[in-house]
């Protein structure tokens, strides 16, 4: 096989390898990290005189785990996650905002037009007996035959 090799602890050590885990999850300082890996190795009986490297997690800085998995790694990443969604939400309501305003404000000046006796465009078009349709994006009355030759304009 190669590559790490596992310290799985016999049933009669589990109980003290798993507290020397515990240990080892809840340090930082690499002296000390190194003296409880230690105490694993002769723990789980495969002490041969020779030195094991605990890893520590380049995430949170504790060691006997590595970023891949790692809890505040993963719980960073659902934060970062949630912000991003947070921000793409109030995107698209400031968005849905601009809409309904400048909607809004196309009414009130179509209204405003129509005080003042001003023909809007469709009712122009409409008196030239030319079919018209509502550009898509808000832009007012066009010919039905532009907006239809401009599909492009209508997929978003
Ligand atoms: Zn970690």
């Amino acid at each position: 096989m190669g590559g790490r090799v596992a310290y799985r602890p016999k049933k009669a050590d589990a109980e003290r390898v798993g507290a020397l885990r515990l240990k080892l999850s809840q340090t930082r300082e690499w002296q000390r990290a190194q003296a409880i890996m230690n105490e694993i190795v002769v723990a789980v009986g495969k002490y041969r005189g020779q030195i094991v490297v605990p890893r520590q997690c380049k995430a949170c800085g504790f060691f006997g785990h590595t970023r891949a998995n790692c809890e505040v790694a993963e719980r960073r990443q659902a934060e970062r996650e949630e912000m991003e969604l947070c921000r793409e939400i109030r995107g698209f309501a400031r968005y849905a905002d601009e809409v309904e305003r400048a909607e809004a404000q196309r009414l009130r000046d179509q209204a405003e037009d129509r005080r003042k006796g001003k023909v809007t465009q469709g009712e122009m078009y409409e008196k030239l007996g030319i079919a018209w349709s509502e550009h898509p994006h808000g832009l007012g009355a066009f010919p039905t035959w532009y907006v239809e030759g401009r599909k492009d304009l209508t997929a978003q």
